[in-house]
């Protein structure tokens, strides 16, 4: 579905942090990009988001292909309407909007019983975010996180790009919210590329992972070869 072939991501013209990635997203998997910090995963997805140019970055190098045809150099909104929608680490939901507003933000071009059908669909998967009716600034970390992704369902992605969905979570939400990611796939058969420094919990839900080092794939494989594998154990897996 996904194609990533041999890019090269360049900031401001100098700063080359892509070198070379390629990988692969089959239609209906999770597949999890794991890698230390600066590695370029949250660069890679804003590469296939189109993201990167409202960072004065640039693929400069090789191609990205979505359902075989190629999305490099669209424009961010245009990407978004092929079906790939981006959720940004730290959320960015619209603090000063309740959670309703911030939900039909999503919803792009629709009439109005479609958009209605969609945030009950919204509301089936996390019910707390119909009983909040505050600014959605003051919403918990959890909740945040959950609105950020109800807001990407609200524009019936094909395939949702997570950047760090356990940022900042309590380990009784990273578990909800990594089962509801589970149940998007399951249930909506959303395709899902999810970055995530909690790589125990990525490797729980994903079917395939990579795993990057300076801007490159250093490994890849199923996420049982890759729970299982010495390095991955030693530096992501916390040594057990
Ligand atoms: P993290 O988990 O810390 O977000 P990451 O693997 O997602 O790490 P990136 O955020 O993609 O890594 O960053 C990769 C490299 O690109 C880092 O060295 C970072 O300093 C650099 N970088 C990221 N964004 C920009 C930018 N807008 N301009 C210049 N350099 C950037």
């Amino acid at each position: 579905m996904l194609a990533v072939n041999n890019i090269e991501v360049v900031y401001n013209d100098v700063i080359l942090v892509l070198r070379g990635l390629s990988l692969a997203v089959p239609k209906g998997e999770i597949v999890a990009l794991l890698g230390a910090n600066g590695a370029g995963k949250s660069t890679t997805l804003k590469a296939i988001s189109g993201l990167l140019r409202t960072e004065e970055g640039e693929v400069t190098r090789g191609d990205i292909r979505f359902a075989g045809e190629r999305i490099d150099g669209l424009e961010a909104h245009e990407i978004v309407r092929r079906g790939i929608f981006q959720v940004m680490e730290g959320r960015r939901i619209v603090a000063d909007m309740t959670p309703l507003e911030n939900l039909r933000l999503g919803a792009f071009t629709r009439s109005d019983a479609e958009v209605r059908r969609d945030l009950e669909m919204v509301f089936e998967y996390f019910p707390r975010l119909k009983e909040r009716t505050g600014l959605a600034g003051y919403l918990s970390g959890g909740e945040q996180q959950m609105l950020a992704i109800g807001r990407a369902l609200m524009a019936r992605p094909k395939l949702i790009l997570m950047d760090e969905p356990s940022m900042g979570l309590s380990p009784l939400l990273v578990k909800e919210v990594f089962g509801i990611v589970r149940r998007l796939n399951r249930e909506l058969g959303i395709t899902i590329l999810l970055v995530e420094q909690n790589a125990r919990m990525a490797l729980s839900v994903a079917s395939y992972g990579y795993v990057m080092e300076q801007g490159k794939v250093v490994l890849d494989g199923t996420a049982e070869q890759l729970a299982g594998n010495e390095d991955v154990k030693e530096f992501y897996l916390g040594g057990h």
